[in-house]
């Protein structure tokens, strides 16, 4: 599907007089991890060009939203975002992309008579397929402004690189949309990644995260899978970055996959979506996996590294959700002890096949459905940070301020710690977990082997 936009010298810029610095362009992600990674290839082609990206909260001349459509709340939430983003920056060039428009092309993809967006408010507009265009749009943009050019690494994403390996999805879950809008799955070459994988590395990253829309069927198109691919990435990647997969299906994590997980180069935080611990419910629901599966896996991998932490998604109110389904995903969520458990109600969307199924619960008994699986998933996260204090953790710093560093650890706990002189964005040190803050992990950052704080 094309996209519709407007050209450079139609910019407007909250920034209009005297010389123009650098362009400066804020992106904003809803959703999947894929969205993330996109974004933040983005921003690396946008530095590149010479922008500067800046955070999302500050003044910016350009700013680009990549949506989310996998309920239809999450087309509301696009719907508010735009709105906000607009009043934010009433001078701004506003560009939407992502699934919503996919997924409404008749409302985003439709030309006003000036050849700019329906929508009001919309500056430019890009389906799924034309997102790679939108760093050349915004050069176009630069260049009709008379943008300097000046070359600035990503802010703020140093710390950690989002690779896309793969997208589209060959599933047919009955509740969803995203399958249709991306197609079928398609993997990017294995040597593309690896190129990619050691250009994140040479930049300074020391985290690599792999993500895609179904991330599990890496490779099936190209004979290969994703046990080969991070295989591969574990021995010719340089030796001190860590790799994290992002969300993945139960029934695509094969027994050589679940073997790496000892590799102590490869992030012990499985994504892993439950959405329901009844079989009766997934099955309705077209996943491939039952909870059985389910459970053998998480006991495989934690057979592999007993540290091994887990996070989810789950759905309520699926169609025919009964008690006695809901009392399942309970228990699936206590047994399982999930680090994080993001909960979302299901709610019909047109396309799907669910769309026809009777709904059963009404509207009080899915809120509270939905905040019973809350507090299951807050407990059991509780229980594993309380798990984690007294044990040493390898930590990637993504903020370091004079007083306090904020960083992730192999597992997915966020840490706060006092800096020492090595500490910097993008490092990876180990801490002491001392006690637990909240949500969050205090720590006391080691001394390196050898004394070195380099
Ligand atoms: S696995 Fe299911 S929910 Fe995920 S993108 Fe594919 S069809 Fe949608």
């Amino acid at each position: 599907m094309p996209g519709t936009s407007t050209t450079g010298a139609e910019l407007r810029t909250a920034r209009d007089e005297g010389i123009a610095g650098p362009l400066r362009v804020a992106l904003t992600t809803l959703g999947c991890k894929v969205n993330y990674a996109e974004m933040a290839e983005l921003a690396g082609q946008l530095a590149g060009l010479g922008c500067e990206v800046v955070p999302e909260d500050e003044p910016a001349d350009v700013r680009v939203l990549n949506s989310c459509a996998v309920t239809l709340q999450a087309d509301a939430t696009t719907r508010q975002r735009l709105h906000r983003l607009r009043r934010r920056d009433p001078g701004c060039h506003l560009v939407l992309t992502g699934c919503s428009v996919d997924a409404n092309p008749d409302r985003y993809l439709a030309a006003g008579s000036d050849g700019r967006p329906a929508v009001p408010g919309l500056d430019a507009v890009f389906a799924n397929t034309e997102k790679l265009r939108i760093a050349d749009h915004v050069a176009a943009l630069a260049a009709g402004r008379g943008n300097p050019l000046r070359h600035l690494p990503p802010a703020g994403l140093r710390s950690r690189a989002f690779l896309k390996v793969q997208d589209g999805c060959d599933h047919r879950c009955t509740y969803c949309v995203v399958w249709r809008t991306r197609g079928a799955s398609a993997s990017v070459p294995e040597e593309v990644v690896m190129a990619r994988a050691r250009a994140a590395v040479a930049t300074g990253h020391a985290e690599v995260v792999l993500t895609g829309v179904d991330l599990g069927s890496y490779g099936r198109d190209r004979g290969s899978d994703l046990t080969a691919l991070v295989r591969r990435l574990l021995e010719d990647v340089d030796g001190t970055v860590r790799i994290r997969l992002s969300s993945i299906n139960a029934n695509d994590i094969p027994e050589d996959l679940i073997e790496l997980n000892g590799d102590p180069r490869l992030c012990g935080h499985w994504h892993i979506p439950l959405q329901s611990g009844s079989d009766q419910v997934l099955r309705a629901m077209h996943r491939g996996y039952r909870r059985q599966r389910y459970l053998r896996v998480v006991e495989d991998l934690r057979r592999r590294d007993p540290d091994t932490e887990l996070t989810t998604d789950v759905m309520v109110g699926f169609p025919g959700e009964s008690q006695e389904d809901h009392e399942a995903t309970l228990r699936l969520i206590d047994e399982v002890e999930f680090l994080g458990c993001h909960v979302f109600r299901y709610s019909p969307r047109p396309d799907t096949e669910a769309v026809g199924l009777p709904q059963q619960a009404d509207d009080a008994l899915l809120r509270s459905r939905s905040a019973e699986v809350r507090r299951a998933g807050a407990a059991s996260a509780r229980r594993r940070r309380q798990r984690a204090v007294g044990r040493q953790h390898r930590v990637v710093w993504d903020r370091v301020a004079p007083g306090e560093a904020h960083g992730l650890t192999d597992g997915y706990h966020e840490v706060v710690a006092d800096p020492t002189t090595g500490t910097r964005t993008g490092r990876m040190q180990t801490i002491m977990a001392t006690r637990v803050e909240g949500d969050l992990l205090r720590g006391t950052i080691l001394p390196e082997p050898g004394g070195d704080e380099r």
